[in-house]
């Protein structure tokens, strides 16, 4: 397969960006029992319009829904489930980052979190095999802790 010939539009369109977004309205849904458009603005430490345009796609991906007419955002299943891979992606490669590389923990996260919705399934098991044929690095498996949303999103992080 030539991958230089692959559509775009065969492309799955989730960003850096839109990760955050949707670790957002998780997590305000978790928290407060509701996600609004202003909370994720506030929560993410971004304007309302810059906001507003990411949900506009998030809603065109079906990955999020806005429930009317109270305007709250709720997180679709296909938008459940590509978190859910996310996570695991971020946490496959934190540690791979950390413990193969060396890299001290804010690097290894921080660039986990950069790649880590752009993770094949088939690379993230390899991984993840390597990860667990090594028994010392497959102890420190809990020490990773999830970023989630509460850190803000950086100015300077490619879309
Ligand atoms: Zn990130």
């Amino acid at each position: 397969m030539d991958i230089h010939r692959l559509k775009y539009k065969d492309i799955k369109y989730l960003t850096h960006s839109r990760v955050h977004y949707l670790w957002a309205i998780n997590e305000l849904n978790e928290k407060k029992g509701y996600a609004r458009a202003t909370d994720v603005a506030s929560l993410l430490g971004i304007s309302r319009s810059a906001v507003s345009i990411a949900l506009g796609h998030l809603k065109a991906l079906k990955l999020v829904i806005e429930k009317l007419p109270e305007h709250t955002l709720k997180l679709t299943i296909l938008g459940k489930k590509h978190l859910n891979n996310i996570d695991n992606n971020f946490i496959i490669l934190s540690r791979f980052f950390k413990s193969f590389l060396n890299l001290d923990e804010e690097i290894a996260t921080k660039q986990a979190c950069l790649i880590e919705h752009l993770l094949l399934e088939e690379v993230a098991k390899k991984i993840n095999q390597i990860i667990d044929a090594s028994p010392s690095i497959s102890l420190e498996k809990a020490t990773i802790s999830m970023p989630k949303s509460t850190k803000k999103l950086e100015e300077n992080t490619y879309d």
